[in-house]
């Protein structure tokens, strides 16, 4: 069996295609223009690529995109009063932190400072909450471009075994919510599992965001299953020249396509969704915002 490659990157294109007519007629018939600040304190230059990176697909969709740039010695509170600021401000829909932050700054304290209904990466405990008790809330991009993806492919996943592996806040937990909200039987599975590959081969759906480069080798992977690759490693490519790298997934693509029904590439596979998925959840902050519907397809 050769697997459906599921091509994110298609994907993301035809999420942003809906984002930016949804926009157009908040503009055209409500006189209202989304708008999404992002906030980068300090210099990490791979948080300055996906910052600018998110700024100019706001723009690219007819959003508005502010950036607030802060120096990497900035103070808590300073952080926070712009937070407050930014909460108050009607023409900002959306907030994202960008992490991680320096060291003296609390992680948990920053998000949590954000009003959850502008918490667009739903990292804010009300929405982890809110989340975990199947009521509406702001749902992490990545995991949210994950459902997408298995939705748009299967139709319902309703029933069906899924195994994710890993159990971050950002990734892993809340793709077993939503799996869960889609009737999955749910099972998370991490560094301590103890037969990781029994566990991963009863799976229907098999969700990786472990950070460890090809662990997933083809043989974990029940035949027909749906392989959705969340990792991004970068690994040394000495065949493409001396000093190159190439970036890959958890999985082993070769040896799980030849097994599995349908499979995300590294790249072009989940990473081009969660930005995606930032601008839908930033105009869906917006219509709730207004007393509006927010586009359909584009929420949990
Ligand atoms: P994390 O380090 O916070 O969590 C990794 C999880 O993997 C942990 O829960 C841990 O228990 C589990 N784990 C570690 N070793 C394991 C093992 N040997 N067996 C089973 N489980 C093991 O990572 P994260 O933030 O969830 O990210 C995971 C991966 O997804 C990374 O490669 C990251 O770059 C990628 N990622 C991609 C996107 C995207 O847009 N595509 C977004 C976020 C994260």
């Amino acid at each position: 069996m050769s697997a459906t490659v599921i091509d994110g990157k298609a994907f993301a294109a035809t999420v942003r295609e809906k984002v930016a007519s949804h926009v157009a007629r908040l503009k055209a018939e409500h006189d209202i223009t989304p708008g999404l600040a992002v906030v980068l304190v300090g210099e990490d230059p791979a948080s300055q690529v996906y910052v600018r990176s998110k700024g100019k697909q706001t723009v690219e969709v007819g959003m508005n995109s502010v950036e607030h740039k802060l120096d990497a010695a900035t103070s808590e509170s300073d952080l926070l009063a712009l937070i407050d600021q930014l909460n108050a401000d009607p023409t900002v829909h959306g907030i994202l932190v960008q992490l991680p932050l320096p060291d003296h700054l609390n992680e948990d304290l920053v998000i949590n400072s954000i009003a959850p209904s502008k918490d667009v990466d739903g990292f804010h405990i009300s929405n982890v909450g809110l989340l975990g008790t199947g009521q509406q809330s702001m749902v992490p991009c990545t995991p949210l471009g994950c459902l997408m993806m298995l939705r748009d492919h299967h139709g319902s996943i309703s029933g069906l075994d899924a195994v994710v592996i890993g159990r971050s806040n950002i990734v892993g937990k809340p793709m077993a919510q939503l799996l869960l909200g889609d009737s999955c039987t749910v099972t998370i599975a991490h560094s301590r599992t103890k037969d990781l590959a029994e566990t991963v081969r009863r799976a229907d759906i098999v969700v990786a965001a472990v950070g460890r480069p090809e662990m997933v080798p083809g043989d974990w992977i029940k035949p027909g299953a749906t392989v959705i690759d969340v990792g991004i490693n970068r690994i040394d490519a000495p065949e493409k020249g001396p000093g190159k790298t190439r970036l890959v997934g958890d999985c082993h693509y070769e040896s799980c396509a030849a097994v599995a029904g349908a499979i995300t590439p590294v790249p072009g596979g989940v990473g081009p969704m969660t930005i995606a998925c930032l601008l839908a959840n930033t105009v869906t902050a917006c219509c709730r915002a207004n007393d509006l519907d927010p586009p359909e397809g584009l929420t949990a």
